[in-house]
């Protein structure tokens, strides 16, 4: 799918956007709304960037990052918008509290690379063969007018891409994705000033939660799952925040011999955020459908209800049963 021919005009025959993109931000979302809102303005229209939760505080060195706004701001005037484009979210309920200011807006661009994306919008362009939302926004400027393309921008893409393959590592990316990124590079970013604003920036409490979640570690017979716990209680004893925990799971998932990693959390509306990572072939959005949830191939998740230690039982007992009849345990 490469024809943004109808996104391409919406842009042109319109004035005000909002941009949106999921609860518990991600640096694809956040990096491809502030390119997409470079571009706008570019483009002289008027684009306000607001989404249901705050920019996480690692994002905070990406150029105008005070561009994006969060629900509790009230910066927004829903009266104003023409067009609400939505960045990253496979369904509405991805979207959160911020849907309810925008539903009766008519237009929405929904611009995603889940396989799982509802096609809400009214205008949809789904492309699940790319890394990254990012690429897509590449890909659409690249038809509007590469020349467009500037070193703000190229920083917020790179972000978006490398932030989206786990720093060119998940099997999302293809050739083009390090063609992007090549590209990209040579507009003046810094590759490795902007790996070391994301991950070389724990905080003291946050690697104090890490320790506590490694305690909880467990893994299955065949060591080819592994599972941790945060609790509320870990994140008061440490004092660590809901960023903090952002990379914990990847760590379950580095184990030798370990497909599937997952991490139980207690949220602080008394709900359990599970997260799936898988490194091979088993699909974790498949599996995380199963609980209402969804993602990708290998980073998935889903949000329940109930007691940690039940969740915990029955979506490990599923888990076995799927790897078992998969053939996962030799
Ligand atoms: P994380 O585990 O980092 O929160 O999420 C990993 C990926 O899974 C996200 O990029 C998102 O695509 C997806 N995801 C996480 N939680 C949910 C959920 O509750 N519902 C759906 N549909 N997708 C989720
Ligand atoms: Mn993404």
């Amino acid at each position: 799918m490469s024809n943004f021919d109808e996104i391409i005009k919406v842009l042109q025959e319109n004035n005000n956007f909002l941009i949106t993109s999921h609860i518990n931000l991600d640096g694809d979302g956040i990096g491809s709304e502030l390119a997409l809102y470079f571009i706008l303005k570019k483009l002289n229209k008027k684009a306000i960037i607001l989404n249901q939760d705050r920019l996480p505080k690692i994002y905070d060195f990406l150029p105008d990052s005070g561009k994006v706004h969060y629900l509790e701001d009230n910066s927004v005037n829903p009266k104003k918008i023409d067009v609400v484009i939505a960045l990253d979210c496979s369904n509405i309920k991805r979207i959160g509290k911020t849907y309810e200011i925008f539903k009766d807006i008519k237009t929405i661009i929904n611009i995603d690379h889940h396989k799982s994306n509802e096609n809400y919008g009214s205008i949809n362009y789904v492309d699940y063969s790319t890394s990254s939302v990012g690429e897509i926004i590449y890909e659409l400027i690249k038809s509007i007018d590469i020349d467009l393309l500037d070193e703000k921008i190229s920083t917020c893409l790179f972000t978006a891409i490398m932030t989206d393959t786990g720093s060119f590592r998940y099997s999302n990316i293809s050739s083009k994705t390090f063609g992007v990124a090549s590209h990209l590079t040579r507009n003046g970013i810094k590759p490795h000033l902007i790996a070391n604003n994301i991950y070389n920036r724990n905080t003291y409490p946050g690697l104090k939660l890490l320790g506590e979640a490694l305690l909880t570690l467990e893994i299955n017979e065949s060591s080819c799952v592994s599972w941790l716990i945060i609790t509320r209680k870990m994140l008061n004893n440490t004092n660590a925040n809901n960023e903090d925990i952002e990379g914990i799971i990847d760590i379950a998932t580095t184990l030798n011999n370990v497909e599937i990693s997952i991490l139980f959390r207690e949220t602080k509306n008394n709900k359990i955020k599970v997260s799936f990572r898988s490194k091979g072939n088993f699909d974790v959005n498949k599996f995380a459908g199963k609980f209402k949830g969804g993602g990708h191939p290998n980073a998935a998740g889903c949000l329940c209800s109930g007691k940690l230690e039940e969740i915990k039982e029955s979506i490990l007992s599923e888990l076995f049963d799927d790897i078992k009849y998969l053939g996962y345990e030799n």
